[in-house]
C-alpha cells in the first residue's frame, strides 16, 4: 500500500506528498496522501491556496477493508486522470487505512453475508478499543491524530468508510450524515435532505445500485433501525471543525 501511494503522489509532475505522520497505538505510522494541484505539503499551504480540503479515511474498523481499496482506487483515479476538474477547487487528504494492522491481523469475517474475503482484520485497534467509538474520550493515539489533522488541516468534508456485513436489505451501499443535536441545522438538513439523496440518485444512474440511508430491519420487519446519534461516533463528531465552520462542513459515512 505504501508503494502505490508512494506512486500515486509522484505522478504526474508530483501532484501529491506522501506523508507518515500519524501514529498507532503500537507505534506504527499511518500513512496520509495529500493530493493537490499544484501540491502542497503543510496546512499552511493548503489554507492559503484558498482551496476546500476534503478528508478520507477508510478502514477505521480494520476487517471493513473496502474503504481502504476504493479510496486507494480514488486516489489514482484523481492522480491520473488527465482532466482533473476536482482538483481546480479542492484538495483530497486520504487515509486509506487508518488501523496501521488492519490487514495483518485477520480473522474470519463473522456475519451470515460472508460475501467477502476469507479473511479480514479484526474490528478494533491494538488497545482493543473500538475507534468509532472514541470520538469524545480519545483513548486512542489513531483518533487523536485525526482530531489534530482535523485541526490542523480543516477539512470542509469528512468521508469515513465503513463496510458492512450481514445486512440484510436491497441496498449495495448505504450511506449517513450528522445526527447529533447539536449539530447545525442546516448542515445536517443539507447532508440528509439534499446532498446524499442526489448522490444515489447518480450513483443509480450511472451504477444501476441502489442506495439508502445507514440501517437495518427490525427483527420483526416493522421498521429501520440504525445507530445512535451521539457524538462518540465519527460521523457526529465536531472534531473536524463543524463548529467553527457550521455551513462549510460535511460529515459523510459511506458503507
Ligand atoms: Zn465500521
Amino acid at each position: 500500500m505504501l508503494a502505490f501511494l508512494r506512486a500515486t503522489g509522484q505522478a504526474r509532475s508530483q501532484r501529491g506528498t506522501t506523508r507518515r505522520t500519524r501514529t498507532s497505538f503500537e507505534g506504527r505510522k499511518i500513512p496520509l496522501l495529500i493530493l493537490a494541484d499544484p501540491p502542497v505539503a503543510t496546512p499552511e499551504e493548503a489554507a492559503k491556496s484558498g482551496k476546500l480540503v476534503v478528508f478520507a479515511q477508510g478502514n477505521i474498523h480494520a476487517g471493513e477493508v473496502d474503504g481502504k481499496e476504493a479510496l486507494m482506487m480514488l486516489a489514482r483515479e484523481i492522480a491520473l486522470t488527465e482532466d482533473r476538474p476536482l482538483l481546480k477547487h479542492l484538495i483530497f487528504a486520504v487515509v486509506p487505512m487508518s488501523i496501521p494492522t488492519a490487514t495483518r491481523s485477520s480473522r474470519r469475517p463473522i456475519g451470515p453475508a460472508k460475501n467477502g474475503p476469507p479473511e479480514v482484520g479484526k474490528r478494533a485497534n491494538a488497545q482493543g478499543f473500538d475507534l468509532n467509538r472514541d470520538f469524545v474520550k480519545l483513548e486512542s493515539p489513531e483518533m487523536r491524530a485525526v482530531v489534530r489533522f482535523c485541526n490542523k488541516w480543516d477539512p470542509a468534508v469528512f468521508i469515513d468508510a465503513h463496510t458492512t456485513n450481514g445486512s440484510r436489505h436491497r441496498y449495495t451501499l448505504t450511506y449517513d450524515g450528522p445526527r447529533m443535536a447539536a449539530m447545525p441545522d442546516r448542515l445536517v438538513s443539507y447532508v440528509r435532505d439534499t446532498m446524499l439523496p442526489e448522490v444515489g440518485k447518480r450513483l443509480e444512474k450511472k451504477t444501476g445500485f441502489l442506495s439508502f440511508f445507514y440501517g437495518n430491519f427490525s427483527r420483526d420487519r416493522k421498521k429501520w433501525e440504525s445507530y445512535g446519534a451521539t457524538p462518540r461516533y465519527g460521523i457526529n463528531t465536531s472534531a473536524c471543525a463543524a463548529h467553527r465552520h457550521p455551513l462549510r462542513v460535511v460529515l459523510v459515512r459511506l458503507l
